[in-house]
């Protein structure tokens, strides 16, 4: 333990210098004062500011948000920030992907246009860790010090049963970015809907104006045209032959939706989708890849409470219904999830 929290101090004082930053058409501000400098403009000149907060390593399923605040906003601002707060101490914190020089580049290269106008991003925030948490930050809970922000209620179930220590990380962040950007809308992929629909709550439960909770969206997944897989910066983690099994838990999410929409209880339907992954299971380890099920579930979308086993499509009435997944591919731990019901009371 004392190893992981001297290591996340030792990111406190890695701050990004100007000189070491790629070279970039975008404006890149790398202080919570410059962007604030930068934000003053916008608001004196009545501009919208669309944001799409990251933590880098990008790839389409990022780049669909930014795609979506370039068409609705007249800037769009994204962020990279590897938020230490969200990673447990045993965690990848110090091996998650940086990959800044290509991330600026796939990003310089997206555009919309708008009428005559062709809209581009217009800054890239990257806030040192320093500038984020001016009282230090340590990923051992019991040993932070300084203001957090904790989700009473909603944190807990979901990934927050296998991740107990995340959300408080995610909502702390966000409401610090939040503060910062001061955004008109800002843009979260349902590829963490229990987080997006968490900062919606956030936005609303403590009155932010930038954004209001209304003008906290969220994205369609972006999924590998072949195989369904959800795009992820940490699929990057997977070696070729765990990436053959890597779609396994998509697969079961679909049969347990299939067989939700044939009206089957919710627990036959998880039952079918976990007889998907044992039956993977079993060709992984053939070709020498270990996969392991940390869960698969039905909660509602409102509360994130579990569904009575026996509930039905019927029985679970209007509220859409959340089937999500978690699961283990060699050491990468892989999420996903598909919303049944009324898609657009969530996804918006
Ligand atoms: P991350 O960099 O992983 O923190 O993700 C930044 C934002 O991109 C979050 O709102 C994610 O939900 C979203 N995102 C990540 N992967 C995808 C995807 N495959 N499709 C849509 N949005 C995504």
């Amino acid at each position: 333990m004392r190893r992981c929290v001297t290591k996340a101090y030792i990111f406190l004082h890695r701050s990004m210098s100007t000189s070491s930053l790629p070279p970039s058409p975008i404006p890149l501000l790398t202080s919570v004062a410059s962007y604030r400098r930068w934000r003053q403009k916008a608001f004196d000149e009545g501009k919208s500011v669309g944001f799409v907060p990251t933590m880098g390593a990008l790839h389409d399923g990022h780049l669909s948000l930014v795609q979506r605040s370039l068409a609705e906003n007249e800037l769009t601002v994204l962020s990279i920030f590897v938020n230490p707060a969200q990673f447990a101490p045993h965690e990848d914190l110090a091996t998650y992907p940086r990959t800044l020089p290509g991330d600026l580049e796939l990003l310089t290269a997206q555009q919309v246009t708008v009428g005559e106008a062709v809209r581009k991003a217009s800054a890239v925030f990257l806030p040192s860790v320093q500038d984020m948490y001016p009282s230090g930050i340590s990923q051992d809970v019991s040993a932070q010090k300084g203001a957090f922000v904790e989700m009473k209620g909603y944190g807990h179930q979901m990934e927050g049963t296998s991740r107990p220590t995340f959300f408080r990380g995610v909502v702390t962040v966000v409401t610090k970015l939040f503060n910062a950007v001061q955004p008109t809308n800002a843009y979260f992929g349902q590829k963490d809907i229990q987080q997006a629909l968490l900062l919606r709550r956030l936005c609303k439960d403590l009155l932010f104006p930038h954004p209001e909770a209304d003008h906290v969206h969220i994205v369609a997944t972006t999924r590998d045209p072949n195989d369904g897989l959800a795009l992820s910066s940490r699929n990057a983690y997977l070696s070729a032959n765990e990436r053959k099994f890597a779609p396994a838990l998509y697969k079961a999410l679909q049969y347990a939706e299939s067989a939700w929409s044939n009206g089957e209880s919710k627990d036959r339907c998880i039952s079918k989708a976990v007889a998907v992954i044992d039956e993977v299971k079993v060709q992984a380890a053939i070709d020498g890849v270990d996969m392991r099920l940390d869960y698969i579930e039905m909660n509602d979308s409102e509360t994130f409470d579990v569904l009575d086993a026996s509930s039905n499509h019927q029985l679970a009435g209007d509220i859409p219904v959340i089937l999500s997944g978690a699961l283990w591919v060699g050491k990468t731990r892989l999420i996903d999830n598909i919303v049944v019901g009324d898609l657009k009371r969530i996804i918006r």
